[in-house]
């Protein structure tokens, strides 16, 4: 039987902040964008509880509020939002050929990969259940909330000792819990740490469980049960949050072997655009940048990735 293929002008994989923005002006660009929306529709900040620094919502919002908005801004203009997966891409040739979960092979002229990064979690059931509620994988997003109060953090490379520096201006006391005698974070952040006084390094502990408490449907965390990986004695530290920055996986593993990723398995891109090694190919969000990441940011990389893209459809027809 033949195969069926849909030509699509413009492909967008993902559906965080970067991949609904990217739909909103691919759509207004008269694009008729495709949206794959991927495992988590979305994205991360639906796992988030309040967010505050989103501009546009003077009182705060629900991160998973502020992600229906952007998706329902982009269905507005008709953007063609699907909820599924896609499994398999050809980068090799253009149109570049994909296939979803839904039985679909595209023909793409275009492909915006926005398909984020997932951060790492210890894999507690404590943490999974405090989650947004004192326990949280981003401190620029989450900290304030914390003013005047004593947290940890867990983990010990560059992103944990730049956490609990940042945590360390807001907070009285930052705990860093490292689970080896030794950080991984490069020797300037290191010496960051070393100087920061209300900055306290937990050598060779690991969380073991974290503790808090419930009220009706209010959930705080009151402390953390550290284990001595030396020498298995557990204690319990007081604190009122916990900020995990153990790494995290930008999800491009799909593309791996295709296209032009660093180190850590970020997608490059030319700095100051979208555009990936490949012509046609451009990627916005988190899986683009291990840096800021931050809601704000990715949508303005996935209004850059439309843009990119619609400039270098005029170009190529
Ligand atoms: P890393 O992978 O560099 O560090 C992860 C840290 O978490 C390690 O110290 C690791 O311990 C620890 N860890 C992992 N799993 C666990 C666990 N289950 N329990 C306790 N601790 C755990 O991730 P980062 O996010 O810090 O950095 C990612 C990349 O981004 C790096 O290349 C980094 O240099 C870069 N980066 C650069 C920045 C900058 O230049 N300003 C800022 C932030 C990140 P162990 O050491 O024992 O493996």
């Amino acid at each position: 039987m033949e195969e069926h293929l849909e030509k699509v002008k413009c492909l967008i994989v993902g559906s965080g902040p970067a991949g609904y923005t990217a739909a909103i002006y691919a759509a207004r660009a008269d694009l008729h964008p495709v949206l794959y929306e991927g495992l988590q529709p979305g994205g991360q900040l639906t796992i988030t509880t309040e967010v505050d620094n989103f501009p546009g919502y003077p009182n705060g919002k629900q991160g998973g509020e502020i992600m229906e908005d952007i998706k329902q801004q982009a269905l507005r203009f008709e953007a063609d939002i699907r909820n599924g997966l896609v499994t398999e891409v050809d980068l090799s040739q253009r149109p570049f050929r994909v296939k979803a979960d839904d039985g679909k092979t595209l023909l793409a002229e275009t492909l915006i990969i926005a398909t984020g990064a997932t951060a790492q979690w210890l894999g507690l059931p404590s943490e999974a259940e405090f989650n947004g509620y004192g326990v949280s994988a981003c401190a620029t997003c989450d900290g304030f909330f914390y003013r005047g109060k004593d947290v940890a953090v867990v983990g010990g490379g560059d992103t944990a000792c730049e956490e609990a520096t940042y945590l360390s201006k807001l907070c009285n006391k930052v705990y860093l819990i490292v689970r080896r005698d030794e950080l991984r974070a490069s020797k300037a952040m290191q010496q960051k740490v070393k100087e920061t006084s209300n900055i306290e390094v937990i050598w060779l502990h690991s969380p073991k469980e974290i503790v808090g408490e419930q009220q009706g449907f209010a959930k705080s965390v009151t402390g953390v049960l550290l284990n001595n990986n030396k020498t298995g004695e557990e204690k319990l530290l007081k604190i009122d949050g916990l900020f995990v920055a153990i790494g995290h996986h930008p999800n491009s593993d799909i593309f791996k072997g295709q296209i032009d990723l660093d180190e850590n398995g970020y997608i490059k891109t030319i700095p100051g655009s979208s555009k990936t090694n490949i012509n046609g190919v451009f990627a916005a969000g988190d899986v683009q940048d291990h840096y800021y990441r931050q809601a704000i940011t990715a949508a303005g990389s996935g209004c850059m990735a439309a843009i990119d893209a619609e400039r270098f459809l005029s170009f190529s027809s």
